[in-house]
C-alpha cells in the first residue's frame, strides 16, 4: 500500500486504497466511498491527493496508447506515464510537443496540477490535451473535448472533477533535439537579454544555485534539428555532461554536448531509464506572467540571503499563454520560478510564503503540485476564472465527495 508521496514530505491518511482497472472499476470504488481523491504516480509535493477515507490509484489505468494519425492524436490511459508513452509513440514515428524535467509522472496526474516544460512556443503539458474521458463521483462517464464548454474548466483539474480514465493528446512527427548546456552567464545579462536568452532554442532552462546571486550557473539549451542556440556572446558550454545541482554525477542526465538525439530522450533533463524512487528534496513554484518575469527575478535575487542556506537549485522555464482556467499561464505567456529545496520542511515552508509574498505584486501563481502557502484571497485574484472552476467541481462532484482540507479554498467561491 503507498503511504507517502515521491518526496516522503506527506503521509498519506487514507483508511484504505483501491487499484482499480478500468472504467466499471473505477464507477465501483467510487461508489463505495464517502470520501475519495485520485492519486497518480505521488509526485506531488502538498496534501493535494490526500484523503482519510479511499485512494483512488490509477496505476492500473494503463489502456494500451491508441494513436489517431489523422487527427494526430493518441490516446491513452490517465495513469499512463509519459515514461512509458513515450517510447511507445516513437515507435510509431511520434512525438509529444514537450516534457517535464522527470518523465516518470503520470499523465492525467501532471495534467490536474498544470504541469509543464520549457519553451517560449510550447504550452503546459495540459494544453497539449485534446480530450478526457472522465468518470464523476455519482458514476457518470463524461467525455470531454476542445469542443465542449467544459473543456477550458477541465483539464486542470486538481482532481476535483473526478477520475480521469482517459487523456487524448496532441502529437506530431518525431523530431531530433540537440541539447547543449552553458555555464556562468552573469544574471544581469540574462536579465538584460531575457527575451534572446529564453528565446536561443526551442526550450531554454536557467539554473540558479544563489552562491553567487550574481550568476546563472547553467543555461540549458534544448535546439530542434540542426539549429544552434543564439545566447550572448562570451557564455562557454560545458566541457563535458553536466548535472544542475553542484557535486552531483551527471550519469541520470540525458546527453548534452549537442549529441543529436530523438526528443524523448531529451526533452527531459533525466534520463528515461534512470527511476528515482524517491527523492530527498522539496519543491515550489512560482509562475509569473512573462512581462514580469525580470522584475520578478529580481525580487528573488532581492531575497537570496533566505534562499541560499535551504536552496539545491532554482530553475526559470517559459511557456506560451493558453486557455485552460487554473492553467499556470491561463491568459498569457508565463515564466515558472522554480526551486529545489533542501528537505527541511518548516523552514523552506517560511521562505516559500516570503518568495510568494514579494511576488505578488506580479500576479504571481503558486504551482498546484508543488509547496505553496495556498492563500485562499490571492489564488482568486489571479485565476479569474477560479469561482467558475469551483462551480464546475460543484456540478460534477455534487456532494463534495473529492474534496479534501487542500481543496477547500475552493468552498468559499
Ligand atoms: C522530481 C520531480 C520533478 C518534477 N518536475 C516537474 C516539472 O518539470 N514541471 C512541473 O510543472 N512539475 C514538475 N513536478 C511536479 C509534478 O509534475 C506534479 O506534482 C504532478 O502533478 C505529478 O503527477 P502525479 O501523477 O505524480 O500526480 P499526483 O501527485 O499523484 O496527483 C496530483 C493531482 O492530480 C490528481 N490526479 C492524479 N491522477 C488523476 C486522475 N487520473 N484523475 C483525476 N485526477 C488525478 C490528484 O488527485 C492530485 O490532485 C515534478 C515533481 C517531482 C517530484
Amino acid at each position: 500500500m503507498t503511504q507517502a508521496n515521491w518526496a516522503g514530505n506527506v503521509r498519506f491518511g487514507a483508511r484504505r486504497i483501491e487499484t482499480p482497472a478500468d472504467v466499471d472499476e473505477v464507477r465501483t470504488v467510487l461508489a463505495s466511498a464517502e470520501h475519495v481523491r485520485p492519486l497518480g504516480s505521488g509526485h506531488s509535493f502538498t496534501l493535494i491527493a490526500d484523503t482519510d477515507d479511499t485512494l483512488l490509484s490509477t496505476a492500473r489505468l494503463t489502456s494500451p496508447p491508441r494513436i489517431d494519425a489523422a487527427a494526430r492524436t493518441v490516446t491513452v490511459g490517465g495513469g499512463t506515464r509519459y515514461g512509458e508513452l513515450a517510447p511507445a509513440l516513437e515507435a510509431e514515428g511520434w512525438a509529444l510537443a514537450n516534457l517535464a524535467s522527470l518523465p516518470h509522472i503520470s499523465i492525467a496526474g501532471a495534467i490536474a496540477t498544470g504541469t509543464h516544460g520549457s519553451g517560449d512556443g510550447v504550452g503546459t503539458l495540459s494544453s497539449a490535451v485534446s480530450s478526457l474521458e472522465i468518470v464523476t463521483p455519482p458514476g457518470e462517464v463524461v467525455r470531454v473535448g476542445r469542443e465542449d464548454a467544459d473543456f477550458d474548466g477541465a483539464v486542470v483539474s486538481l482532481g476535483a472533477l473526478g477520475v480521469v480514465t482517459e487523456v487524448t493528446l496532441d502529437i506530431e512527427p518525431t523530431f531530433a533535439i540537440r541539447q547543449r548546456v552553458y555555464e556562468s552567464l552573469p544574471l544581469d545579462v540574462a536579465l538584460a537579454e531575457f527575451d534572446a536568452v529564453m528565446g536561443a532554442a526551442y526550450s531554454v532552462s536557467l539554473f540558479l544555485r544563489w552562491n553567487d546571486p550574481d550568476v546563472v550557473d547553467q543555461v540549458w539549451t534544448k535546439a530542434r534539428g540542426d539549429a544552434s542556440p543564439r545566447l550572448p556572446g562570451g557564455i562557454a558550454e560545458a566541457a563535458e555532461q553536466v548535472h544542475m545541482l553542484a557535486g552531483v554525477s551527471p550519469a541520470a542526465t540525458t546527453a548534452q554536448r549537442g549529441e543529436p538525439g530523438p526528443w524523448l530522450d531529451r526533452l527531459a533533463h533525466f534520463r528515461l531509464s534512470h527511476t528515482p524512487s524517491n527523492g530527498a528534496e522539496l519543491q515550489s513554484e512560482i509562475l509569473v506572467p512573462r512581462a514580469h518575469a525580470v522584475e520578478a527575478i529580481r525580487a528573488v535575487r532581492a531575497l537570496a540571503e533566505d534562499i541560499a542556506p535551504l536552496i539545491l537549485v532554482t530553475e526559470v522555464r517559459s511557456m506560451r499563454a493558453d486557455d485552460l482556467w487554473l492553467s499556470p499561464a491561463y491568459g498569457h505567456d508565463a515564466v515558472g520560478l522554480h526551486f529545489t529545496w533542501q528537505p527541511r520542511q518548516r523552514e523552506v515552508e517560511a521562505v516559500v510564503a516570503k518568495i510568494e509574498r514579494a511576488l505578488e505584486p506580479y500576479g504571481a501563481r503558486p504551482h498546484w503540485g508543488k509547496l505553496t502557502r495556498l492563500d485562499p484571497e490571492v489564488l482568486a485574484a489571479v485565476w479569474p476564472r477560479l469561482a467558475d472552476f469551483a462551480a464546475l467541481a460543484r456540478r460534477y462532484d455534487p456532494d463534495g465527495r473529492l474534496r479534501n482540507p487542500f481543496l477547500s479554498f475552493l468552498d468559499a467561491l
